[in-house]
């Protein structure tokens, strides 16, 4: 049987998140309702059941397992942060139990400890949270660029004021772009940020190869 949004967001809201997120990094963990808003979203368009994905700056790896859960073929979890995979693979292992499929879950991850640009695998769909560049201006442009050349179906959140630049890439690299709206509430635990929980307007792109 097919696991329901809201019975995915549960059981994503148990994995551990980074404790010391890192800001050169833009270590934004997704919160487990967009997470399991965009896995399910991928899931109904049939791009996850059956299928090879990858998640690109996968960190606690949210996504990719929202993926697992929903029964992708296998994910590979692209991260260059050694912190960020140890708590990965406790997550996976955490997610087997909770899920009650002893090995299957384990066994369809492949953790890539690697920076994206030196990922070369072909994949059916990515999905990803990329750095929105807050910081850097643009960070989310390698990611994007890696993703359009490796999957012929892309989703991907970003800041919401990055349209303009993400209409580009579609055309870029001739994909069509539909965009959803979604907020994403991050907790200010880096020196910077002065109030608690911050809301970003985000975007929920979704690239399809034309
Ligand atoms: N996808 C996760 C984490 C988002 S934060 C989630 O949705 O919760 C972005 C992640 O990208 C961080 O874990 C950061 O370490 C990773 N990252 C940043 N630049 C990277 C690069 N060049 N190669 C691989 N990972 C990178």
């Amino acid at each position: 049987m097919t696991m329901s949004k809201s019975g995915l967001g549960i059981l994503l809201s148990k994995l551990r998140v980074f404790e010391n997120p890192s800001a050169v990094l833009e270590q934004y963990p997704t919160t487990p309702e967009l997470a399991a808003e965009v896995c399910h979203l991928a899931f109904m368009r049939g791009d996850i059941e059956g299928k090879r994905v990858a998640d690109l700056g996968a960190g606690t790896g949210i996504l990719g397992i929202g993926a697992l859960l929903l029964n992708a073929k296998e994910v590979f979890f692209v991260e260059k942060d050694e912190g960020a995979v140890e708590m990965l693979r406790e997550n996976i292992a955490k997610i087997s139990n909770l899920a009650g499929r002893g090995k299957d879950i384990e066994k369809r991850a492949k953790i890539i400890i690697h920076d994206i640009n030196d990922f070369h695998e072909r994949v059916d769909s990515v999905i990803m949270n990329p750095p929105f560049g807050m910081k850097k201006r643009h960070a989310d442009s390698p990611f994007l660029d890696k993703a359009l050349e490796i999957a012929d179906v892309v989703y991907s959140i970003h800041n919401s004021k990055s349209m303009g630049f993400l209409r580009r890439k579609a055309s870029r690299y001739g994909f069509a772009l539909s965009t959803f709206g979604a907020s994403l509430k991050i907790r200010g635990k880096m020196s910077f940020h002065r109030k608690r929980i911050h809301t970003i307007n985000t975007l929920i792109a979704c690239f399809v190869r034309e």
